[in-house]
């Protein structure tokens, strides 16, 4: 069976049905855990597709689980459909401006593309089984709030699963690329300061400010950045000022702050000094502190096994098959919005990525037209994703292409604008097809699995996960 002219026959046919889930989930833009509409949406179509579908798993209302097929191998997708606050824009839109729907909220990660991406694959995986009965399951399992939430990290650490052989996932970016390399484990901790209230002129004496310490533990913070590795991230914003009223010693704050560093304990680590000095801005300023672990991610583990395996097909698939729209669209992304000091910082890191050659084509058709090699350099993607506690408890591998113009970063609103493009659907659906041969190499070759796990278990010996069991999904924030 010539395993790409199949996909692509199930890809084309399915087509329009995949790129209207992602424009619908692009539109729903919908945050971490109220991804409602979206999950019925897929309940919906997954049903109708023959999936055999449960919602609602591991305490969590938008999560699902859809199977087809019976036996092992298990071969598993891993679906994200959640929206960032604050990026909604106008898709194809090159200049900032918001959609006229009243959700500010957008999808400036392309987890519209990527639900829909893995969606994609998984019908396709399943086309095959139906013809080949008994071989094995393909499961696709909805991964709600990625971004905020971290749910992957909870049906890691509540076995949801250990029902996989392996696992698949892609992520949309700028790129055509098996992701090579390894992400930064991180917690989410809120640092609340309980003060005294008092008449800030009248009687200051007898008040305690709870913003002065939550200001004193950012300022011990920033010093402490000085003698922390240099790979790790720390970053916080304030959930709660104490008030409005300048003239009213504050009560009561809350700093919420991420800490992230290449692999778990080195977080613990820097999470231990960070409680110190919250607890020394307390002191400073007479103030009770708690604090409390909100979420928290273990770094990514790549299995490079099935990351040769979806390397070879990504290579098999070739590189998204844009045309002049395309470049003509991302043209306007590359050069219009960008400041002149912006757009010399664009171009020296193309050039840089690319090399001079590619990097001159690259600046006048700004689309990745390229499989990256797959090298292994021991790299350390300085961003975190649940991905990290899939990696810990099944084999997983994970690939990008190119659904933005180069240079394009994630978490911003021109990924958003890119989202429902023609640009953006074609590298869907291009990541579509290279999960799906390498998922379905899996039930043609089953050795390939027991080799995936054999390196799995050598590299991951024990999971201990961040967030203890006691600590739930936060499903109302
Ligand atoms: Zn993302």
């Amino acid at each position: 069976m010539d395993k790409k002219q199949f996909v692509n026959n199930v890809l084309d046919g399915k087509k329009s049905l995949v790129v209207s889930v992602s424009d619908q989930i692009f539109d729903f833009a919908e945050i971490g855990f109220h991804e409602f509409k979206t999950a019925t949406l897929y309940e919906k179509v997954l049903k109708e597709e023959g999936f055999e579908v449960e919602m609602g798993i591991d305490g969590m209302p938008t999560a699902f689980k859809a199977s087809y097929g019976s036996g092992k191998p298990v071969v598993g997708f891993l679906a994200e459909y959640d929206a960032l606050p604050e990026l909604s824009q106008k898709g194809g839109c090159a200049n900032r401006v918001p959609t006229e729907d009243p959700n500010p909220d957008g999808h400036g990660c392309g987890h519209n593309l990527l639900g829909a991406g893995t969606f994609a694959a998984a019908l396709a995986v399943k086309a095959y089984l139906e013809e080949h009965p008994g071989k094995g399951t393909v499961v696709l399992f909805g991964c709600p709030s990625e971004e905020k939430g971290n749910s992957k990290t909870f049906m890691a650490r509540d076995g949801v699963f250990d029902c996989l052989d392996v696992a698949y996932t892609w992520h949309p970016g700028a790129q055509n690329a098996v992701a090579a390399y390894s992400s930064l484990a991180n917690v989410s901790v809120f640092f609340r300061f309980k003060g005294v209230t008092a008449h800030a002129a009248a009687a200051p004496e007898v008040g305690r400010s709870a913003l002065d310490a939550a200001e004193l533990m950012s300022v011990g913070v920033n010093y402490l950045r000085e003698h922390i590795i240099s790979d790790a991230r720390v970053h916080y914003a304030y959930r709660d000022v104490g008030g409005i009223a300048p003239n009213v010693v504050q009560g009561h704050s809350c700093v919420h702050y991420f800490i992230r560093a290449p692999k778990a304990w080195q977080v613990q680590e820097i999470y231990k000094r960070v409680v110190d000095v919250a607890e020394g801005a307390a002191k400073m300023t007479g103030t009770e502190m708690t604090y409390e672990l909100y979420a928290g991610l273990s770094d990514y583990v790549p299995n490079h096994v099935l990351s040769e395996v979806l390397h070879e097909a990504m290579e098999e698939v070739g590189a998204p098959a844009f045309d002049e729209n395309d470049f003509e669209l991302a043209r306007h992304f590359f050069y219009d919005s960008a400041s002149e000091a912006e757009l010399e910082a664009k171009k020296a890191a193309v050039k840089k990525q690319y090399g001079a050659e590619k990097a001159e084509l690259l600046l006048d058709k700004p689309l990745d037209q390229w499989i990256a090699p797959l090298v292994w350099k021991g790299e350390v993607l300085p961003g975190s994703t649940d991905v990290g506690d899939a990696s810990y408890v099944v084999p997983t591998a994970q690939l990008s292409t190119a659904t933005a113009t180069v240079g394009t970063a994630g978490h911003t609103w021109q990924m958003t604008a890119h989202g429902n493009t023609e640009i953006a659907h074609k590298a869907m659906l291009n990541a579509a097809a290279a999960m799906a041969i390498a998922g379905i190499r899996m039930f043609e070759e089953p050795e390939l699995v027991d080799k995936a796990r054999a390196e799995w278990k050598e590299e991951v010996d024990s999971y201990q996960c961040p967030i203890p069991k006691e600590v739930g999904p936060r499903l109302e924030d």
